[in-house]
């Protein structure tokens, strides 16, 4: 390299750009001055072409928008620096340390702005934290994110495993090195497609294994109308996607289903003895009298002959007196038999009363179950689980929770006009739609005949009365039908925002006074509370 100073170099290399007839071109300049000043030719800085590279960068967010600017001004100002910074920051990198420009220490008086350390180009936010600091803090963020993914993915690829914990180890080294690690998150980016594959086939799995065992438990029960009805609902339940509340909720009816299951199993079980015993008894008896029936009858003909062939009154007086006696036998025998076909009888009575109340106390338990069979919502017990249950996590996580009531408007018209009936099935269609509209963890809950209660977790209030008012539209536009006929249902509803330190039951009663004044207002309508 010349020791020439830079301006001397430079004032050479104008002279030159005049001696040797060169027109004053940036690309001829650098030629000559690095002649001169004895430095390797560099490349032309290709402007044209990075500028078309910036123009294809898609500009969706505003991360992306700032970092095609600053990489469209480093093109500009021809600084190789900028644009690595700009191109590696938008990518998601850390621009890395600034190093002393290694290129050509072009003259500031010559060319202005234009070579400029890549530092001068502001990419970086926060300009207290140092590069170096700001890539580590970056790799240990996604080592984090990897390690909380983890779980999701499983543990039985061994090799996924390894190379997840050798990325983690890298992301975590001091001076990791990008490069190397951008190659191992394209080896574990790869291989992770895998995983969550897999991890998505074993959940399709495990739901179709569900719908066997459910499928199994309601061919069981043909003769249960209640568990072949809780069964069908859970079949509705279980279809992707699945949510943490859908699996509790399914959990739930299992639950309800095996009990009432083991219930009537062990009642068909003691019927079952019960009548085997009473059996076994009968044929007992049955034989019994058999046998001294025709005991009786052969001493009665042993009897007969001997009378026939008596010739004397005291011949025939022995005989008279042991048909006497065998028919005693007989007459006790028959009483006997009476008697303990007479217990037997009342066995059987008492046994049906038992069964009565077997049944009594079967349909008390379906009552206690947590949802309702004709519509599949919560009934009020289901629904005093899950406003606690709703009501406890507003209580951690002090995010907002929404009670809507809605009452169906003139429903005793629809009762009246259309039958009990059809308004049985006018409930399940809103059900059905209330379900379809809400979001997965909204939860419905029948809270009398015509009335529901829906649970809106992290939920504040505008949004909540946002949501009933959007299906209360969804209604209007799903009529239901009464055979042929197009009933629109509508109903009027109060909403209401679960204040600190408020029950839920108290929320549903902000709610059910809101309710009431949409009703006087005229119906159709719903309110905040
Ligand atoms: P409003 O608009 O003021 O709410 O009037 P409404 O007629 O809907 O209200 P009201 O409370 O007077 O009547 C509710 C009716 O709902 C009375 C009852 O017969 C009917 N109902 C309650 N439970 C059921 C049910 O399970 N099935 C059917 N079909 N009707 C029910
Ligand atoms: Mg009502
Ligand atoms: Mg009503």
């Amino acid at each position: 390299m010349t020791d020439k100073k830079p301006f001397e170099i430079a004032r050479e290399t104008l002279k030159q750009l005049t001696t040797r007839k060169l027109s004053p071109t940036p690309l001829n300049y650098q030629r000559i001055y690095n002649e001169i000043a004895e430095l390797p030719n560099e490349p032309a800085f290709p402007a044209d072409r990075l500028r078309d590279i910036a123009l294809a960068l898609p500009t969706k967010t505003p991360g992306q928008q700032k970092q095609r600017g600053l990489l469209e001004s480093a093109i500009n100002q021809l600084n190789w620096e900028g644009v690595k910074n700009a191109l590696m920051a938008y990518g998601g990198f850390s621009p890395p340390a600034p190093v002393p420009s290694a290129g050509i220490p072009l003259v500031d008086s010559v060319l202005p702005a234009a070579s400029k350390p890549a530092v001068a180009v502001p990419l970086i936010e926060e300009p207290k934290i140092s590069a170096p600091a700001l890539t580590a803090d970056f790799f240990g963020q996604i080592a984090r994110l990897i390690e909380y993914a983890q779980p999701a993915l499983g543990h039985d690829d061994e090799r996924f495993n390894e190379q997840t914990q050798t990325l983690v180890q890298a992301l975590r080294q001091p001076d990791a090195n990008a490069v190397e690690v951008k190659q191992l998150l394209v080896n574990y980016g790869h291989r992770l497609s895998f995983a969550a594959e897999d991890q998505a086939e074993i959940k399709a799995m495990l739901l179709k294994l569900l719908h066997l065992i459910i499928e199994n438990i309601s061919h069981l029960s043909v003769d249960d109308a209640w568990l072949k009805g809780q069964a069908d609902a859970l079949m509705a339940v279980c279809v992707p996607p699945l949510s943490l509340r859908q699996l509790d909720e399914v959990e739930q009816r299992l639950k309800d289903v095996i009990f009432k299951q083991t219930e009537s199993k062990n009642r068909v079980v003691q019927a079952q003895e019960e009548m085997r015993q009473m059996l076994a008894t009968f044929i007992e008896r049955l034989a019994s009298m058999t046998e001294s029936t025709s005991g009786f009858h052969t001493q009665m003909e042993t009897s007969a002959r001997l009378i026939e062939q008596a010739k004397t009154i005291e011949e025939i007086a022995p005989v008279l007196k042991e048909v006497v006696s065998a028919t005693r036998h007989m007459a006790q025998d028959s009483r006997n038999a009476r008697d303990s076909l007479q217990g037997m009888k009342q066995k059987v009575e008492a046994t049906e009363v038992q069964i009565a109340k077997l049944h009594q106390e079967l349909d008390r338990v379906s009552a206690q179950a947590r949802h309702d069979p004709l519509t599949g919502a919560l009934n009020r017990q289901g629904l005093d689980e899950a406003v606690n249950r709703e009501v406890s996590k507003v209580r951690r996580t002090e995010a907002p929770l929404c009670m809507a009531l809605l009452d169906i408007d003139n429903f005793k018209k629809l009762n009246d006009t259309l039958g009990h009936a059809t308004g049985d099935m006018a409930l399940t269609h809103l059900a059905q739609v209330t379900r379809e509209v809400m979001r997965p963890q909204d939860t419905l809950a029948r809270y009398g005949g015509e009335e529901f209660v829906i649970l809106l977790p992290d939920t504040p209030l505008e949004q909540g009365i946002a949501a009933m008012t959007r299906l209360q539209r969804e209604l209007t536009k799903r009529f239901f039908m009464a055979g042929t006929e197009k009933v629109l249902i509508t109903f009027s509803a109060g909403v209401a925002q679960l204040v600190a330190n408020e029950s839920g039951a108290d929320a549903i009663k902000r709610a059910d006074h809101a309710m009431y004044l949409a009703k006087r207002a005229g119906k159709n309508r719903v309110l905040g509370g």
